[in-house]
């Protein structure tokens, strides 16, 4: 939007006025003409198609009927006073019923009128009946209003005042009458040719008052792939930059890697993790700032790449550091790079919120001085009086819990030469979401994991069955293996329903007498945590009963078997997660999905996805299915994914073209100097206008 026009205030629009423009802010967001051009209907009525009431079914979603009221009654008492009204069409009567609102209703509602109902019919003692109708009186349906109406997105609140999807239909469609003129062009000819694409003019009026679905189709498309252009053009046009900018130091020389690879391996690197590595090298051999998003599924050996880069940094006078969301992660990973570092005579520390306030002050003054090369922590690293004399690399692991701003604090703590950063995700994120959110990021992927890995087996089991569960976890255990069962939630906060971890552990401890269990939650200090899953890593315990604290990174191959109570309380990210923790040694895995016999769609459809595949990438294509991309990242970036009319995941064929076609461009142009890209210059500027410029800090 870049005319001068759509900046116009929301409350000079006719209909509007200050009151309705406070409530449109406050509640929609909307504050000028471009808002409220932007904000599409989220549905249409198709006022050509009317079913009938004797053909309804009980399989049929949402229908339209057209009919008479016959009569109106107020039924029952109180809180329980609902209303009740009889639509008749050509083929039979149907009941209208509502119970909330009902006064408002009772005096809206005229008999003998008659109206549109839409709404979900739904069978009642074998009749069928429509509640909460959405009405419309069919000689209020005016001239300007095409066969498909529109039907936006509005609040509780705005419809107390009278604000409903038509008062907002009546504001576009006064918009409509002016904004034309305004609108002008925000792709190129080319583009607009080749994808054989409507105006944006014509778009935006075919978006809210369709003439028929093959134009809405059309509009759809339009506007879709411009939305998914544009993104793709700001990250690329990002990434461009910053490369032609930002130098990086350059790790070219190899000693310590050398000796690793010789003597310390203790593993042939898989043919992926080979790849990885020599697309990191060329990276920071380049003497440009790599910024690299580093994906692998569960188990796939990203610490070992980690633990590799962090060397071509020491190997070469600059430290490296590498920050973990959580404690347990943060220790596991030292662990884990420590056994590592001490043959090869590398000094490897750790810094967390725990850390003592007088090995802080020593570990402060390692870093400054460069005798500490390498290190690991959480957000303490963060902290101002954490200062280095050589940051050269940053890892960022299990990437979406921190926030952008957050981490950029990571990339200043080298005033000199910004070091390299290396981002690595735990779950797998679907392709068009990295696109979307990393789409800056060079990618890398270890799409295979180390051989003899057998697939986890994986089955549902109801509560009911779960002595028998028992039973197969003792046969486990008698074979020297460990198992993990994990619970929801620490307290019984919501309702009874919940298994309450205490009370697991104090029936596993009752149903295993023989062997020792550990316990882990989110509650425990630290240090507690920390000793409780040491002596389960050394087997000194046999079960750790956990919540999800146990969720990432976690790495004690010895554990083949993982019980999931209430399992379908888990999301699938975190289902897959939590599977993850098994099936890392040699030996046969087992992942037990427990649940009660009610179960929702959308928890059943989790719970067979497990079952079926161990595939973290499709796994994460039905995650994106069932939740939506917002939920999936989490609150934090949920600002980049902030799409008005695509969707990441339907559209990822669109998403792909318009990411060819900016990529395109952004090669030939990366200025966007030209002549033909003047428009696309003007308008992502004005796309920018309102946001912060991360485009130094990925
Ligand atoms: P993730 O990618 O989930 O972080 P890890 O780095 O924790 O995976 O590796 C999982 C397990 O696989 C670890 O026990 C690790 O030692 C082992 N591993 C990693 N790479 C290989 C390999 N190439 N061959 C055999 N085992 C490997
Ligand atoms: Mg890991």
């Amino acid at each position: 939007m870049s005319s001068g026009f759509f900046h116009t205030k929301i409350e000079f629009l006719k209909g509007v006025g200050p009151q309705r423009a406070t409530l449109l802010q406050t509640e929609l967001g909307i504050f000028t003409y471009g808002d409220l051009i932007q904000h599409y209907p989220f549905r249409y009525m198709d006022r050509t198609q009317f079913h009938q009431v004797a053909e309804l079914t009980e399989d049929m979603q949402y229908v339209q009927i057209k009919g008479r009221i016959l009569e109106k009654n107020l039924l029952g008492e109180g809180r329980k006073q609902r209303l009740s009204a009889i639509i008749r069409d050509a083929s039979g009567e149907m009941e209208l019923v509502w119970f909330k609102g009902v006064k408002f209703m009772t005096t809206q509602l005229k008999v003998n009128h008659e109206y549109i109902a839409f709404g979900k019919p739904s069978l009642f003692n074998g009749k069928f009946n429509m509640a909460h109708p959405e009405l419309e009186e069919t000689s209020e349906i005016k001239q300007e209003q095409t066969f498909l109406q529109p039907v936006y997105h509005t609040t509780e609140k705005l419809k107390n005042h009278r604000v409903e999807s038509k008062t907002i239909g009546r504001m576009l469609y006064e918009l409509l009458k002016q904004a034309p003129t305004h609108l002008s062009e925000t792709l190129t000819p080319e583009l607009v040719d080749r994808y054989r694409m409507v105006s944006k003019r014509e778009a935006m009026l075919q978006i809210h008052f369709p003439k028929n679905w093959d134009t809405l189709a059309a509009a759809r498309f339009r506007l879709k792939f411009e939305e998914l252009f544009y993104t793709q053009l700001k990250l690329l046009r990002t990434a461009t930059k910053r490369k032609a900018e930002l130098a990086g130091q350059i790790f070219s020389k190899t000693p310590t890697l050398t000796e690793f690879y010789k003597n310390h391996l203790p593993f042939d690197l898989t043919n992926a993790q080979k790849r990885v590595v020599r697309e990191i090298y060329q990276d920071v051999t380049s003497g440009k700032q790599m910024n690299r998003l580093l994906q692998g599924d569960v188990g796939s050996g990203k610490t070992i790449v980690a633990f590799v880069t962090m060397l071509l940094a020491t190997d070469n006078g600059a430290q490296a550091c590498i920050m973990a969301p959580t404690e347990i992660l943060a220790d596991q990973h030292y662990q884990g790079l420590k056994q590592y570092a001490d043959k090869l005579g590398i000094v490897l520390g750790k810094l967390t919120g725990s850390t003592k306030k007088a090995e802080r002050r020593v570990l402060h003054e390692q870093l400054r001085s460069g005798e500490m090369q390498m290190i690991v922590g959480t957000h303490a690293l963060l902290e101002d009086e954490v200062q280095f004399q050589n940051l050269g690399l940053c890892i960022v692991d299990e990437q979406h819990r921190f926030g952008v701003a957050q981490r950029s604090k990571l990339w200043q703590k080298n005033p000199r030469i910004i070091p390299h950063v290396l981002v690595m995700t735990a779950t797998p994120i679907p392709r068009t979401l990295a696109m979307t959110l990393y789409g800056d990021l060079e990618v890398s992927v270890i799409d295979e994991l180390p051989a003899g890995r057998k697939e986890i087996i994986t089955v549902h089991r109801y509560d009911a069955n779960r002595l028998r569960v028992f039973g197969f976890i003792k046969e486990q255990l008698k074979l020297g293996r460990q198992a993990y069962i994990v619970y929801p939630l620490i307290e019984e906060s919501e309702g009874l329903e919940y298994k309450d971890l205490m009370d697991g552990y104090e029936s596993v401890t009752r149903a295993f007498p023989e062997y020792r269990v550990s316990m882990v939650h989110g509650k425990m200090k630290p240090q507690d945590k920390d000793f409780e899953m040491q002596r389960f890593l050394k087997h000194e315990t046999h079960i750790m009963v956990a919540t999800t604290v146990i969720e990432v990174g976690v790495n004690v191959p010895n554990a083949s078997v993982m019980v999931i109570e209430n399992a379908e309380r888990f999301g699938l990210a975190q289902l897959h997660q939590l599977r993850g923790r098994v099936g890392r040694g040699a030996d046969q895995s087992y992942c037990v999905l427990m649940t009660g016999y009610k179960l929702s769609k959308e928890g059943k459809t989790r719970i067979e996805t497990m079952v079926r595949t161990n595939n973290g990438f499709e796994i994460a294509d039905i995650d994106l299915k069932l939740r939506g991309p917002g939920d999936l990242m989490g609150t934090q970036q949920s600002g980049v994914l902030d799409l008005l009319i695509a969707d990441l995941a339907k559209d990822a064929k669109i998403l792909k073209e318009s990411r060819a076609a900016a990529l395109e461009i952004i090669e030939k142009d990366p200025d966007l100097s030209l002549p033909e890209h003047t428009n696309l210059l003007r308008h992502i500027r004005s796309l920018s206008h309102n946001t912060v410029n991360w485009s130094r800090i990925s």
